[in-house]
């Protein structure tokens, strides 16, 4: 059987040992510094109109598994809001030039989401701008390891992970109810790090099991209003949140430990958030978390 282009093209990306060189950038990061650059499915993503004249907000939008999430649901006919952190406007650009290619409305929202009216803002924007909201994808997220144990975890980079992965996702869910009707949907971003953590990301793991208790409770609170609610939890993804975030030398082995030999590109988590995201697809399918992780487990 052929192997997807996609595949083909992401195991090439990494070394032998699956990784890739080591690199290191400081956070947020940026697209253009990494090497090898992300494979965001712009050569190969084809729409087929699954999501013809909805309106998408993804958070951190401009770059790594966001801006792949961007490019697919314009692809499949969704007009979409970028939110991201202001010093990322040239990833942002970007993956809006992305969009507007395929032929949809691409909205920048620029804006540091630990406040909580940077959130009310994004969907005040998005429903000005779009006339309502279909889809929200919780993408935007933080973790640091470059410190080592809990006794040297300071309570800025506490409130930092918290406010970032839990508060904002949070706030954001709250300001865009209001807006969304029967079908619409809300896509979590949790991790591997839910179920399987790494003791440098004791507080992100934290965070992002929160996320899927979170997602499955919400998920049966709004189903009367025929919302639905789930997540996608990654496995080790090319991103600049990954050298951004982490030692130069651990880019060498970057998913090596997975089944699957290898790190996964932004492009091969495209499909779950599409399906999810599909009001016809996904119709009956609410409060559940999807595994994109080269075969580690996810329960
Ligand atoms: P990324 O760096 O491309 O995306 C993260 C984005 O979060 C940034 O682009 C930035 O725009 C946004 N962000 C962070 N802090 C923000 C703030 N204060 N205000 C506004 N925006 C902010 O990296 P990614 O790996 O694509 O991350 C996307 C999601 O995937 C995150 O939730 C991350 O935890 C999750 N995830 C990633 C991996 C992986 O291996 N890359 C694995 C599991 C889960
Ligand atoms: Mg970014």
């Amino acid at each position: 059987m052929p192997e997807s282009p996609v595949a083909q093209q992401a195991e090439q990306m990494t070394n032998d040992a699956g990784g890739f060189p080591a690199q290191r950038q400081e956070p947020p990061g940026s697209t253009k510094q990494m090497d090898p650059v992300p494979d965001h499915g712009e050569d190969t993503y084809e729409g087929s109109g699954k999501l013809e004249g909805l309106r998408a907000v993804v958070t951190g939008g401009d770059s790594g598994i966001g801006r792949a999430v961007a490019i697919a649901f314009a692809r499949e006919g969704a007009d979409v809001v970028l939110s991201y952190l202001p010093e990322e406007q040239e990833d942002a650009e970007d993956t809006a030039e992305w969009i507007r290619k395929a032929g949809r409305t691409a909205v920048l929202c620029p804006g540091d989401i630990m406040q909580e009216s940077t959130c009310q803002e994004i969907i005040d924007k998005t429903v000005q701008e779009l006339g309502g909201l279909d889809i929200l994808v919780n993408n935007a997220g933080a973790q640091w390891a470059r410190d080592s144990g809990l006794e040297d975890m300071s309570t800025e980079r506490m409130d930092r992970i918290f406010k970032t992965n839990l508060y904002a996702l949070m706030w954001l869910t709250k300001a865009a109810l209001p807006h969304l009707g029967k079908g619409a949907s809300i896509i979590n971003v949790s991790s591997i790090q839910a179920y399987d953590p790494s003791p440098s990301l004791l507080d992100y793991a934290a965070t992002k099991a929160a996320i899927n208790n979170f997602t499955v409770n919400l998920a049966a609170q709004v189903g009367e209003r025929g919302i639905r609610v789930n997540a996608v939890a990654p496995g080790p993804i090319w991103t600049p949140l990954q050298p951004a975030t982490k030692e130069a030398e651990s880019m060498e082995k970057f998913g090596a430990d997975t089944p699957l030999g290898r790190a996964g590109q932004p492009a091969e988590l495209a499909g779950a958030f599409v399906f999810l995201a599909s009001p016809k697809d996904a119709s009956y399918v609410s409060g559940t978390v999807v595994g994109v992780t080269g075969g580690k487990p996810v329960f």
